[in-house]
């Protein structure tokens, strides 16, 4: 199956031909750990489980390394301010390293909730400094880096490529942001030049994560790691490389000039770009403080998973701006979703199977438009309207089909569109399924009354119904 990707190096859509066949190696930045993972992370790591998912199920073997950001990124993309870890510390008031661990776990809590499949490698920056000085030392060496009082610079005069990545650099801008911001960076030849190693000195003398290293005792640069854990575990060249929007105009070009100038050979060959989710316009950022945590979701009442709906109705390149109210639309369509697939899996129980190359074209559809550069709103809209249709008369189709269909939709957008209703411990026959899905339907749709009027239905069914954040539980009696 063919997969078309839009490649943010050539600034086009692209084949995309992994370099070992049946294989792709796939890096994405991680997160920075010194505050909540907010629903904003949620939108970029959950394109990313979208990307994974659509080449796993294109037959492709997934090496998929995610790094944790726990030393050396500061306030600033442009090696400006203070450390970020250092910051968090204070503000919560723990040390860096129970900052670090602790946010860590939070970040793969959430992901989890939102069913963001965990990554083949998850490494830490901490735990590869002997990786990042051993780049370090061969930069400096081919004379790609210099030494000075603060820190190692990389300097970018000796890269010439540097200026046309991702369509060109506006160095212009990055000297103003120095200006602005005149923390460190006297020592540097060049405003755009970045640091690879952060001494522990001046601005940085009472840092607490320090090693020692051939340029004294000092930390690393934020870009350094990436380079030095994706070169180790997927090569010098490898597939893929993700990151939000955020990282076109410094990191990921520090990350090539670094990677290449010390191999001498293409870093990585396709470069997805992810749009944020905003709020009023504004990316959702912890900076900003303009955030939702996922559990603050959960407490107004929604299942994770209508976060990971409400994502997938718009294309990753495209901002998409949160709401309540959209995300109860989402949480509307999702139920309805649900709904429609008790309702076919139910009437195809008898069905014939007459009509099931309407299924195969429906699914063919749904994939094509997923391997069309992850178009999931186009995906999610193909699925609604067939099972619309489908729900109109079911028995045309044969169970084996249909459910095969619904199962391999729900393999890659990954919302439990069967059994998405509250788990419970017993079976639940299917058409108290149906009143559980359309009693959070008439929820999400604040139809309080019918809601009411379908809990009555239930209870007198013989079974107790209990409101969670995954929605109606029922038990029977
Ligand atoms: P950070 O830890 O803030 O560096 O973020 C880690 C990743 O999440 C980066 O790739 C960011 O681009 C991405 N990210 C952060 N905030 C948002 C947002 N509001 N929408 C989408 N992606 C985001
Ligand atoms: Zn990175």
């Amino acid at each position: 199956m063919d997969i078309l990707l839009y490649n943010s190096a050539h600034r086009e859509k692209e084949l995309f031909i992994p370099l070992q066949e049946g294989h792709v190696g796939m890096y994405t930045c991680g997160m920075t750990v010194y505050d909540y993972a907010h629903i904003g992370h949620g939108r970029k790591y959950v394109g990313d489980d979208i990307v994974r998912r659509v080449l796993e199920h294109a037959g492709y073997v997934v090496k998929h390394v995610q790094n944790v950001t726990d030393v050396g990124h500061l306030v600033s993309d442009e090696d400006e301010g203070e450390d970020k870890m250092e910051k968090g510390a204070l503000k919560h008031g723990k040390n860096v390293w129970d900052v670090a661990e602790y946010f860590t776990d939070h970040f793969y809590s959430s992901m989890d909730a939102l069913g963001v499949l965990r990554p083949t490698i998850v490494c830490k920056a901490t735990d590869h400094i002997p990786e990042q000085i051993a780049l370090i030392e061969t930069l400096v060496e081919k004379g790609f880096a210099y030494d000075t009082a603060e820190a190692v610079y990389f300097d970018i005069a000796k890269f010439p490529a540097y200026g046309s990545l991702f369509g060109g650099q506006n160095l212009d801008d990055k000297k103003i942001a120095v200006r602005e911001e005149v923390q460190t960076g006297s020592f540097k030849k060049n405003p755009a030049d970045f640091a690879l190693w952060f001494k522990r000195v001046g601005h940085f003398a009472q840092h607490t994560m320090h090693w020692p290293s051939p340029w004294g005792d000092g930390f690393p640069g934020w870009h350094i790691e990436c380079s030095a854990m994706s070169m180790k575990y997927l090569g010098e060249t490898f597939d893929i490389h993700t990151g939000g929007i955020d990282h076109i105009s410094v990191h990921h070009p520090n990350e090539i000039a670094q990677s290449e100038a010390a191999t001498g050979v293409p870093f990585a060959r396709y470069w997805i770009h992810h749009n944020f989710l905003t709020v009023d316009g504004k990316k959702m950022s912890k900076s900003l403080g303009n955030y939702y945590t996922i559990e603050q979701v959960m407490e107004r009442g929604y299942d994770p998973m209508t976060l990971r709906f409400l994502y997938m109705g718009a294309h990753y390149r495209q901002q998409l701006n949160f709401t309540w109210e959209a995300l109860t639309a989402a949480q509307e369509g999702l139920a309805h979703m649900r709904l429609l697939v008790v309702k076919v899996l139910a009437g195809v129980a008898e069905g014939d199977g007459a009509n099931d190359e309407k299924i195969e074209e429906s699914q063919k559809e749904f994939f094509a438009a997923l391997c069309d550069d992850f178009n999931t709103p186009r995906a999610v809209g193909i699925l609604f309207s067939f099972l619309k249709e489908a729900a109109k008369d079911p028995a045309q189709y044969s169970s084996e089909a249909m459910r095969g269909y619904i199962t391999a939709c729900d393999a890659i957008l990954g919302v439990g569109l069967e059994g998405g209703i509250a788990k419970s411990v017993e079976v639940i026959p299917e058409d108290i399924q149906a009143l559980v899905i359309e009693r959070d339907v008439m929820r999400a749709r604040k139809e309080w009354l019918e809601a009411d009027r379908l809990r009555a239905h239930l209870e007198s069914r013989g079974y107790t119904v209990e409101d969670t954040v995954h929605g109606t539980l029922a038990k029977k009696l």
